[in-house]
């Protein structure tokens, strides 16, 4: 990493945790340095200098969230956001929706056209399938929901041009408010839909193939891991929609029955 963009990762940071709530940072004091033992000098190798490590103090890390969060604050923390480029083409930002004590959190990789102009995550094609598949199968399984009664967010709170997929540092600035929605909300279980959901909130690099059919956790929420409605939608995927209904069965009767 060179200074550039060490600077701007060091001033997002602090934008960051600024957004946060913090009103000051504090520099550690320098710690005093402890010397290793030294082994008698008759044993020592000439050609091993002595070493001095500082013994760091244990403190505790600080939350990333601010003690009290909920949604609200969240959305004002995020106001006209213009952290990362995706602010300079979107119409509104599509912070999330649905019920801010659901114990079932659904998380889409970014708005699309639709979603952008309304505001509202998952209200075009893939969210109609969506809400389809929340209710549907709900219904089916005997499990009285609505899509209402769960919350439905995205990695990424601003459209990408031409739906392209969200960039590293784009998921990572606005993924810390997704994190902090999950947090405040504290749901039961989670369902990532797609590959990018499933990298933001687990941090490897497998896709849905590799990941789905198991249990996962984001911090100590269980997650499930299922194909993004807009592949569904694909013709020619009949293996996975029966694969995404088996996912959402075991997701629903694990946080509802
Ligand atoms: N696709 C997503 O990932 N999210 C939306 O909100 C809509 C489509």
């Amino acid at each position: 990493m060179d200074r550039d963009q060490l600077r701007h990762r060091l001033l997002w940071r602090l934008e960051f945790y600024q957004d946060l709530g913090f009103k000051q940072i504090y520099v550690r004091e320098p710690v005093a340095a402890v010397a290793t033992p030294q082994p008698e000098p008759e044993l020592a190798s000439a050609s091993v200098p002595p070493v001095e490590m500082a013994k760091l103090p244990d403190l505790p890390i600080p939350p990333l969230a601010p003690e009290g969060d909920n949604l609200l604050r969240i959305l004002e923390d995020i106001g006209d956001c213009k952290r990362c480029r995706l602010h300079e083409k979107r119409n509104k930002i599509v912070f999330g929706v649905g019920n801010e004590n659901a114990k079932l959190v659904f998380v889409g990789e970014g708005p699309g056209a639709d979603e952008d102009a309304q505001g509202i995550p998952f209200v075009g094609r893939a969210g109609q399938l969506l809400t389809q598949m929340i209710e549907g199968t709900a219904k089916k399984e005997g499990i009285p929901l609505l899509r209402t009664d769960v919350y439905i967010a995205n990695v990424v709170k601003c459209r990408p041009p031409e739906n392209r997929t969200p960039e590293a540092d784009e998921m990572e600035i606005c993924g810390q408010f997704l994190f902090r929605q999950l947090s405040a909300i504290q749901p039961k279980a989670i369902c990532a839909l797609g590959s990018t959901a499933a990298k933001a909130l687990l941090g490897g690099k497998d896709g849905v193939t590799r990941l789905r059919g198991r249990w996962h956790k984001w911090r100590d929420i269980p997650l499930i891991v299922t194909y993004h409605p807009s592949y569904l939608l694909r013709p020619y995927n009949q293996d996975a929609k029966r694969e995404a209904w088996e996912d959402l069965k075991k997701v629903l009767h694990f946080v509802y029955d």
